[in-house]
C-alpha cells in the first residue's frame, strides 16, 4: 500500500488512477490525553487503512504532497553510509570543512530536528545561502513498531515502510545536527510505500537530478551499513517508536543547490518525487 498525506491534512491511498482519500478513517485512531505517547499516531495504527472507505479520488498531479510521518518521533540519520562518498568527502575541503569524517562505525549515528521535515509540496527553503547547501538522497526507513535491541536478523520487522528521505544540509563546522535541522531541510515522500511491497531494501536504485541533470545514482547494495544494522545498532543505543525516520545515507554525488533550483529523486519501488527550492 502507498500511502500519501496531502492537502489540508488529509490521507489517501496512492493508485494508479490517483489518491483515493480516505482521511474519514482518521476517526478510528485511539484517542489519547497528555502526556501523548512518543509515536506517529497514524503509523502505529497503520490497519486502519486496510478496509477504509473512500470518499473521492483526487489526481496526483492536482496536490501538494505533506510528508507521509506527520509526527515523527525522532530523525535518526546515518553520515557517511556509502564507500565512494566517504571518498569524495575526504577528498573535497568544501565538504569537510576540515571536520574529522569517519567511518560510520566512528561518527555513529546522528539526530535531526523533528521541526525540519516537511513534504515534497512544500519544498526546500533554504537559510544562509551565502554558504554551500546541498542535496543528499537517501532511503528513509519508517519504524511501526516498538523495539528496543532489535536483532538484525529480526529488524525488517519493525519496519512500516519506506519513502525518499532528502537530508539537506548547510556545509561548514558546525555539529551535523545543527547544520542539517533548519526548517524543510528533512523532506520525506513522495508516500509511504508499506514494508510489504519492498521485501528487500538493500536492492533498490537512488537518484536524483538538479534542473534536470543527475547528480547522484547508486544502489542501497552499496551500503557500509545495510538497513537491518542500522536498526540494530540505533535500537542498542534508544527505544524505537513508530514513525520514527531513519535516514541510510547518501551515496557520492553530493552538491550545491540555489533558490529556483527543482530536484526530482527518485527510489526503486517508491516513485518519484519533485522538490522545488527557494
Ligand atoms: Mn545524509
Amino acid at each position: 500500500m502507498r500511502i500519501a498525506r496531502f492537502d489540508n491534512n488529509r490521507i489517501g491511498v496512492v493508485q494508479n488512477n490517483g489518491i483515493q482519500d480516505v482521511t474519514g478513517a482518521l476517526e478510528q485512531l485511539p484517542a489519547h490525553r497528555y502526556p501523548f505517547p512518543r509515536q506517529d499516531a497514524l503509523i502505529a495504527n497503520l490497519e486502519i487503512l486496510e478496509n477504509a472507505t473512500t470518499v473521492r479520488v483526487v489526481p496526483l498531479s492536482r496536490v501538494e504532497l505533506l510528508s507521509p510521518v506527520a509526527n515523527p518521533g525522532k530523525i535518526m540519520a546515518a553520515p557517511v553510509n556509502y564507500k565512494k562518498h566517504l571518498e569524495e568527502a575526504l577528498a573535497d575541503k568544501g565538504i569537510h570543512h576540515g571536520n574529522l569524517v569517519n567511518e560510520i562505525h566512528k561518527a555513529g549515528i546522528f539526530l535531526k530536528a523533528t521541526s525540519s521535515v516537511v513534504g515534497p509540496g512544500e519544498g526546500v527553503t533554504l537559510v544562509h545561502t551565502d554558504r554551500r547547501n546541498d542535496h543528499e538522497v537517501e532511503l528513509a526507513v519508517v519504524i511501526g513498531k516498538e523495539g528496543r535491541d532489535i536483532a538484525a536478523a529480526n529488524a525488517l520487522e519493525f519496519v512500516a515502510g519506506y519513502c525518499i528521505g532528502l537530508d539537506m544540509t548547510i556545509r561548514g563546522t558546525e555539529d551535523r545536527s545543527f547544520r542539517k535541522s533548519p526548517d524543510s531541510y528533512t523532506v520525506l515522500g513522495p508516500w509511504l510505500v508499506t514494508a510489504d511491497e519492498i521485501p528487500d531494501p538493500g536492492a533498490l536504485e537512488v537518484s536524483i537530478s538538479v534542473n534536470g541533470t543527475e547528480r547522484q545514482r547508486a544502489n542501497t547494495r552499496e551500503l557500509i551499513l545495510s538497513v537491518p544494522e542500522l536498526i540494530a545498532w540505533a535500537s542498542s543505543f534508544y527505544t524505537l517508536h513508530p514513525g520514527d525516520v531513519l535516514l541510510t545515507g547518501t551515496p557520492q554525488g553530493v552538491g550545491p543547490v540555489r533558490p529556483g533550483d527543482m530536484m526530482v529523486a527518485s527510489i526503486e519501488r517508491i516513485g518519484e518525487m519533485r522538490v522545488g527550492v527557494s
